[in-house]
């Protein structure tokens, strides 16, 4: 019966390293002030203590490791998942004289032999050594090494970034990261530091004790990216294509050639976005996990030196991207958690100027991406708060992602489409369509039958047109209203997605859920919010 860790929240550490970070601040890193909470996680760390940062992307995380590195004797460990975070970072610290080095599959027989020397002797000058978490799990000759530098007293301090990769319950949970717990238990007296971007409540308590830090310090600053204007666009309505208004904002709102990303579903849907993008006269390319480590390099350099302005990617586009001034990123299908999304979004507007984040929705794109969630196990309820998040047309966008991440309430000032302008809705009481949606599927279910999304949609509306209920309240609804509905009705628990693998893909089927009888005994009340004309599409921005 452990007892959950419970961080310090309200860490008022001595200040008497101000003056020497200071300089360092501004004499090696030519940083005018410090931004908000890295002089206290700075202080934090000089005065021993564990600590946990949450910190949004581009708020200045590496500093809080880097700046106490140089300050303290001995070698700082810094732990990395990804080989081109790392690259940059050791280019980046080397260019202002610090001795950076990193450990990895590429690394040199001859910076390999000097790293260990100044390990195991404190021969040479190292200051901050990065690593890949396999070092850690798999490298015994690395770990010796480590603890030779430890006994020696010339182990400084433990830094471990994109920290929410220890837990399972974040977005990009990493395997190898699980063993970064032995850290603390050969270390204790080391000071370690975890960094991320995002982690809700859960992840904090999981990584916390995943990595041994029960009494850490911990420093939360806001999610919050004031800077970025969120909005949400019907992906499916009659004789929209997607593509062309997409093309069009292009060229329109980012006319002076202004760089962004399209994220997709699938690779081959990248290709194709990319090549309808390119057909339209917009710069694009696409980026994903089937090309060789090469050629993605080549379209990231290329769109990162802005000689291309639109990268088309899977969520292979991830971490390790940089790029502050990218003015917009669109998504083309959903997400498939508010992490995810939060954190591809949250790759615009690094450099604090007014960027967009945009999400084409439809509710046909659910089963595609609920089947991928249920193969990876990631959680469904994970999908439905980014499809609630896209089904509301009143609540402010930001409050989803403060309530998600746990954080009170800030002011939105009009930067979400609802917020600013507001979508105009019809409610419809749909509770009769509900009724007759479980009553099908009862009966499907009855003769051992099952059907996919579309396949009851088609039979609802068959349905309906046979009874000739056509006086009845939404008897009208449209394709697309109807698969809303459904959805809505998932959310709710009347009904539930299944699925089944087979050797080529993962299907999902619509069957009934925990609350189907109060539907079929119509005592569910259901209301349905149709938008009436388009989305966003009063005002705008
Ligand atoms: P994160 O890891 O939190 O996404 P970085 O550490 O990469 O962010 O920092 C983002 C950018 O902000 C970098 O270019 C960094 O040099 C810069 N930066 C960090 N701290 C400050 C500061 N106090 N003042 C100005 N720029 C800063």
């Amino acid at each position: 019966n452990k007892a959950a860790p419970v961080a310090v929240e309200d860490w008022s550490g001595s200040f008497e390293w101000d003056s020497r970070a200071d300089d360092t601040r501004f004499n090696i890193f030519g940083i005018s002030s410090f931004r908000a909470n890295q002089r206290e996680i700075i202080n934090a760390v000089m005065s021993g203590r564990d600590v946990l940062v949450i910190m949004a992307a581009g708020g200045g995380k590496s500093l809080c490791y880097q700046l106490p590195a140089i300050l303290r004797d001995g070698v700082a460990l810094v732990v990395s998942p990804l080989l081109s975070l790392i690259q940059d970072q050791v280019m980046g610290l080397t260019a202002l004289g610090i001795p950076a080095y990193m450990l990895t599959s590429t690394t040199s027989k001859e910076d390999e032999k000097y790293i260990y020397k100044a390990l195991d002797k404190g021969e040479g000058a190292l200051t901050i050594l990065y690593v890949t978490p396999e070092k850690i799990s798999k490298s015994k000759r690395f770990m010796s090494k480590l603890e030779k530098c430890h006994h020696g007293g010339r182990l400084s301090l433990v830094a471990i970034d994109e920290a929410h990769c220890c837990s399972q319950w974040g977005h990009d949970f990493r395997p190898d990261y699980k063993n970064l717990g032995i850290l603390k238990i050969q270390f204790p007296n080391i000071p370690m530091i975890a960094l991320t971007a995002t982690a809700t409540y859960k992840v904090q308590t999981d990584l916390m004790e995943m990595l041994h830090i029960p009494k850490c310090v911990k420093f939360v600053s806001t999610v919050n990216r004031p800077n970025l204007f969120y909005k949400v666009l019907d992906k499916s309505s009659v004789g929209k294509v997607v593509i062309d208004e997409i093309a069009d904002y292009i060229r329109g709102s980012c006319s002076n050639n202004e760089s962004g990303i399209v994220y997709c579903f699938s690779r081959k849907e990248c290709e194709q976005v990319a090549k309808e993008l390119r057909d339209r006269g917009i710069s694009a390319d696409y980026y994903h996990a089937d090309m060789d480590v090469v050629a993605r390099g080549k379209v990231h350099l290329r769109w990162s030196k802005n000689k291309l302005q639109v990268i088309v990617g899977t969520v292979a586009f991830g971490m390790g991207i940089n790029k502050p001034d990218v003015r917009f990123v669109i998504h083309h299908s959903l997400s498939k958690s508010m992490e995810t999304y939060y954190q591809e979004s949250g790759r615009a507007g690094r450099d604090g100027l007014p960027s967009e984040c945009i999400l084409y929705f439809r509710p046909g794109d659910i089963p595609r991406q609920s089947s991928m969630v249920f193969y990876e196990n990631c959680g469904l309820q994970n999908l439905y708060d980014i499809v609630r998040y896209c089904q509301s047309n009143r609540k402010c966008r930001r409050s989803a992602f403060f309530q998600h991440f746990g954080e009170a309430m800030q002011d939105c000032n009009g930067m979400c489409d609802n917020c600013a302008y507001g979508t105009e809705i019809k409610e419809v009481d749909a509770t009769y369509h509900a009724k007759i949606i479980a009553s099908l599927l009862h009966d499907m279910q009855s003769n051992d039958q099952r059907a996919t999304m579309l396949q009851l949609v088609d039979r609802f509306r068959a349905k309906i047109k046979a009874s000739g209920a056509s006086n009845t309240p939404a008897s009208d609804l449209k394709k697309e209203e109807v698969e809303q509905l459904i959805i809505l009705l998932i959310l709710d628990r009347v009904l539930k997605e299944e699925f089944q693998h087979t050797a080529y893909a993962t299907n999902a089927y619509v069957t009934l859920g925990p609350l189907w009888k109060q539907a079929l005994q119509g005592k569910k009340a259901v209301k349905l919010e149709i938008t009436i004309g388009q989305r966003g599409n009063k005002g705008g921005s």
